[in-house]
């Protein structure tokens, strides 16, 4: 299951540290006992899932001579900044498929990632859908011949190795049996490389439910998603749950906004909006609702995605008034 590390990946020192775990004060969780894991913090400028996903496309791009990497994405993008910085720190050229309008004001996340060299690409909405045809991805390929194309948010069974890496930072400082392990799911490939990379320590992670809170009302994808990438054993301990989307992708309700204020007071940390502040939510609410067995112990990620936050915290703060 380990993928063979065929050269020194500067990217793997950066983030070579153990993970911290930080105890967690929800509402409701009186009855068990919430850890989170927190690769918000694991380098001050990538923080988040974004970089194990890339780890192995890096691998790839290395071993067959590619001379520069390719990936879509929205205009406040996790995956492309992430890309972006991968690219700068190892001298890899970047190129950005970037599905805005061409006279669209932009976005921060946009200039970072240029200011860190990134080729940007502006393709509006209509044509941007169109990215994953064989068609598009032929002529990309003559437009940029010597580059290596990673899916959006890097959705492909690939990615899912780069979270042994994660894994093996975790194992360091988690101690005890985890009963619930849980992760916000866009594409699912941060859950189902979480899973798959866990069997390599079944003292932790042997019976252990894992838990996708969607970010996307769109379970029926993501679980078969998931599923195409574990083992059919495993995938009787997998649930993905989609009631805490709060309307859809990156829709933000009062309630969600006033939850997520006083989490980050309470728990001295940051939560973005769109995946973290609605898994925690999540897990708040199903706790007070009974589904996790009393005393369990729970794990779940700060997937990051802080990099965005300046441009939406205003909007959280006025809906959180209301
Ligand atoms: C991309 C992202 C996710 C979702 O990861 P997937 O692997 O697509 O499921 C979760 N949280 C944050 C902060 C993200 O940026």
């Amino acid at each position: 299951m380990f993928y063979e590390r065929s050269f020194i990946n500067p990217l793997h020192t950066l983030i070579a540290k153990p993970i911290e775990l930080h105890n967690l004060i929800l509402p409701s969780s009186n009855k068990i006992k919430v850890q989170c894991a927190r690769l918000d913090k694991i380098h001050p400028t990538l923080s988040g899932n974004k970089i194990y996903k890339l780890l192995p496309f890096i691998e790839q791009a290395k071993k067959e001579g590619k001379q520069a990497l390719l990936s879509f994405g929205g205009m406040h993008s996790n995956h492309l900044h992430a890309l972006a910085f991968a690219g700068k720190e190892l001298g890899l050229p970047t190129i950005g498929i970037v599905r805005c309008y061409e006279n669209q004001p932009e976005s921060k996340t946009l200039s970072d990632i240029r200011a860190m060299g990134m080729h940007i690409e502006k393709w509006p909405p209509k044509h941007y859908q169109l990215k994953s045809s064989t068609e598009i991805n032929k002529s990309l390929q003559c437009q940029f011949p010597t580059a290596l194309i990673i899916p959006e948010g890097g959705a492909d069974p690939r990615a899912t190795d780069g979270f042994s890496w994660l894994l093996q930072q975790i194992h360091l400082t988690l101690k005890d049996q985890i009963d619930y392990f849980i992760s916000s799911a866009g594409t699912g490939t941060t859950l189902a490389g979480c899973m798959r990379a866990s069997t390599a320590y079944p003292s932790l992670f042997n019976e252990t439910e894992f838990i996708g809170i969607a970010a996307v009302k769109d379970k029926n994808t993501i679980d078969n998603r998931c599923k195409a990438w574990i083992s059919m054993d495993q995938a009787k301990r997998l649930t993905i749950i989609d009631d805490y989307t709060f309307g859809g992708f990156a829709k933000v309700k009062p309630e969600l906004a006033r939850f997520m204020l006083e989490f980050e007071q309470q728990n001295d940390l940051l939560l973005d909006p769109i995946y973290t502040a609605k898994m925690l939510y999540a897990i708040n609410d199903l706790a007070d609702k009974g589904f996790f067995k009393g005393g369990s112990r729970l794990l779940c990620l700060h997937t990051g995605g802080l990099q965005g936050r300046s441009s939406l915290i205003e909007k959280i703060q006025r809906l959180a008034k209301y």
